[in-house]
């Protein structure tokens, strides 16, 4: 990139937030609720469940990237009503049914132990929601967020989505927008999962890459061996580095003033994705989404999180979504 080839600019289109108060949730109804994963053996269990949204605030009321909230029916150990939770939007704008009346999420079944008493821990929402049937109400608020959302004119960008696990919801919701309005941006997902039959809609992303000469569909499995050749070295890979595997696809979309960056998923990935920008693109490439002083620069190997918006600043071309 050079000072006559400067940064496309940037705008949000305006966004609905709040049209449903937490406090005065409104009724929605399951229309489908069904596993995301093409294989029954995955290690964790992720649900995409459907709700319709239709005759509530809600409907054509929400963006693709934003949230909304759930309220879990019952009370919490104060007697209190639950707190509303919150869940990615996996739907485009257009929600599931092309006319804003259907909105997904993408949902892990929270199965853990109490830290304290070594009890099954088993949530408040997720598994009431996982647990839904076709036809069940649920209680819903939103929409939320204003900020991890496509441009205004989609068109003007290029993209590069890094996913880990559940943080895929967005990127569904955004990616199927992308292309079933035709843009011709050049659009690369890179998928992360532990395993290869945890990655979720593995099927939708395959096909699509397949249908769209501009969208590639690239995974990075962490807990199964990848060849040398690959850049693995006999380990699994985060998909922060298939900026250095795949660094022929990715570099070039990320050099180009259109080029924008976001991420989604486990807290963590962020570091190891700003570490591996500042590695793998030449300072040019690497300004216009980070920035940080020479001396930050030399010391990337031992860059921590608290770093983070301190003495590494991502700019407004990097979307972050992190728990
Ligand atoms: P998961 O299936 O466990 O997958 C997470 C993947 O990320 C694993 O392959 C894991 O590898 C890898 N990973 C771990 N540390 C990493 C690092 N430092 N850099 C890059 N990759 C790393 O994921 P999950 O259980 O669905 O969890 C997804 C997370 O996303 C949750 O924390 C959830 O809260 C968050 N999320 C956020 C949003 C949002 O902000 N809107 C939406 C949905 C989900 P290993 O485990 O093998 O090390």
């Amino acid at each position: 990139m050079t000072a006559a080839n400067p940064p496309v600019s940037i705008d949000f289109p305006d966004v609905s937030m709040h049209l449903v108060r937490p406090n005065e949730p409104v009724r929605a109804r399951v229309v489908r609720n069904e596993v995301c994963t093409r294989s029954k053996k995955a290690a964790g269990f992720v649900r995409h469940v459907e709700i319709d949204v239709s005759g509530t605030p809600l409907e054509g009321g929400f963006r693709a990237g934003q949230s909304f909230g759930v309220i879990a029916p019952g009370e919490d150990e104060r007697g209190r009503p639950h707190k509303v939770r919150l869940y990615s939007i996996a739907s485009p704008t257009a929600g599931e049914d092309g006319a804003g009346k259907i909105l997904a999420t993408t949902v892990k079944r929270t199965i853990d132990e109490h830290w304290d008493t070594g009890r099954l821990f088993t949530g408040v929402a997720s598994n009431f929601l996982c647990d839904l049937d076709e036809g069940d109400e649920v209680l819903v608020s939103g929409p939320n967020g204003k900020r991890f959302l496509l441009p205004a004119r989609p068109e003007e960008h290029d993209y590069v989505f890094f996913a880990t696990g559940t943080g895929i919801a967005p990127f569904r919701g955004m990616i199927t927008e992308l292309l079933a309005a035709g843009v011709e941006s050049k659009i690369a997902l890179v998928m992360g999962a532990p395993y290869r039959t945890d990655l979720l809609y593995d099927d939708v992303f395959m096909r699509l890459d397949e249908e769209h000469e501009n969208f590639h569909y690239i995974t990075a499995i962490s807990r199964e061996p990848e060849g040398d050749s690959a850049g693995g070295g006999g380990r699994g890979v985060y998909v922060q580095q298939r900026l250095a595997t795949h660094r022929d696809e990715l570099v070039p979309i990320l050099s180009s003033p259109r080029g924008l960056v976001y991420v989604c998923g486990i807290a963590g990935m962020e570091l190891g994705v700003f570490q591996e920008l500042a590695r793998q693109l030449p300072p040019m490439a690497r300004e216009p989404y980070l920035v940080c002083d020479d001396e930050t620069l030399a010391g990337v190997d031992t860059w921590d999180r608290r770093m983070i918006h301190r003495d590494i600043k991502p700019t407004r071309r990097v979307f972050l979504e992190v728990y």
